[in-house]
């Protein structure tokens, strides 16, 4: 039996002042501070506080919470009063997985109401992908010019990609974009109808393993050109789906567990054997650019965290010193094919290689 103890005389604001910071540190504060006394408890409750609370990122979410029907109901009331970033993430969620346009849509709306830059950055897509309403359109390119000045939309893609691929990468659906839909419509623009094709380009280079497949249209002048490759790169964001496994591989073996090494070893086997490494390093390192928003703590490696344990393994504990050389001797990038761990036999051993070149990729 709990039994909470008597509240303190403090005045309700000054409650209400601890309770939102509190939540908005660390969900399971929250959780803990409402077990201390019933006035905590009541506090912790109010709309205010609840619309605050700090979700952690999606790769680290405790998913027993989602599971458990209190945890479910706590999500779902926090969307119910509006918490903009999970409003967000379940606004994605309907339009492009459940396929539910007009609730998503209106959640999508709400949330970019208040104010979160990733939820306007979505609806400033949605917007701009519409054909035949031009009032629309020009909403969207607002949108878009005032992200883009605030140098946000990398990390707003980073969000997007994150709620879309993590979970349910394949059962993303992408809207359609017409072929002759642009948004730049200027006879006068050099590079109008150009971004599809400069888009391919660099994904198709990235597939081969070609450092060109890092960049976008940054360097072109025309902003209306630049949203049009923002939104092939929009409608595009499920095929990352082999580099959002990757993420998911990599934080799980950072962890200290055997069952999540184990689990996320044998990802990264599968897309070892897939030859596909190199192309989900690069995705990532384009997603992350040092704005993986919700990124609070950087992944640590250390000793106890190490995948390969064998006392018998002759290249265990050496993975750091190579990797080094590698990064220093000849000037390191992403693209190390062949040039990193690859001669080494012991997968753990590499899986360890790898590792560290995650961590460092957040550099
Ligand atoms: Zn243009
Ligand atoms: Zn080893």
């Amino acid at each position: 039996m709990e039994r909470y103890s008597n509240a303190f005389e403090l005045p309700r604001d000054v409650w209400l002042a601890i309770a939102i910071t509190v939540a908005t540190t660390l969900i399971e504060d929250l959780c803990r501070f409402r077990m201390t006394c019933c006035v905590a408890h009541d506090v912790g409750d109010e709309d205010t506080v609840l619309r605050m609370v700090a979700i952690p990122p999606l790769h680290d979410m405790n998913w027993l919470w989602i599971r458990d029907p209190i945890g479910r109901r706590f999500f779902k009331r926090c969307i119910e009063i509006g918490h903009p970033e999970l409003l967000f993430q379940e606004a994605l969620r309907e339009l492009y997985i459940r396929r539910n346009h007009a609730i998503g849509w209106e959640m999508l709306q709400n949330a970019a109401r208040n104010g979160l830059d990733a939820a306007k950055y979505a609806l400033s897509m949605e917007l701009l992908i519409r054909r035949d309403d031009s009032d629309a359109k020009k909403e969207g390119l607002e949108l878009f010019c005032m992200l883009e000045a605030g140098n946000l939309l990398p990390a707003c893609y980073s969000s997007c990609f994150a709620v879309l691929t993590i979970s349910w990468p394949d059962e993303v659906q992408m809207p359609e974009k017409g072929e002759e839909h642009t948004v730049c419509e200027s006879t006068r623009c050099l590079t109008r109808g150009h971004m599809g094709l400069l888009y391919d380009y660099r994904r198709r280079a990235a597939e081969r393993d070609s450092i060109h497949g890092v960049g976008g249209a940054d360097h072109i002048r025309c902003i209306r050109c630049r949203a049009d490759y923002e939104v092939e790169r929009f409608v595009d964001i499920a095929r990352g789906h082999l580099a959002a496994q990757y993420t998911v591989a990599m934080m799980l073996m950072l962890r200290d567990d055997a069952e999540s090494k184990n689990k996320g070893l044998q990802t990264f086997r599968g897309l070892k054997a897939a030859g596909a490494l190199t192309n989900c390093k690069l995705v990532f390192h384009s997603v992350v650019q040092g704005t993986w928003r919700h990124l609070r703590r950087l992944p640590m490696l250390n000793a106890e965290n190490l995948v390969c344990s064998s006392h018998a393994c002759p290249s265990r504990g050496n993975m750091g010193a190579i990797y080094c050389h590698q990064r220093y001797g000849r000037g390191w990038d992403v693209n190390d094919g062949d040039g990193g761990a690859a001669h080494i036999p012991c997968v753990h051993c590499r899986a360890d290689y790898e590792l560290i070149l995650f961590v460092h990729l957040f550099d």
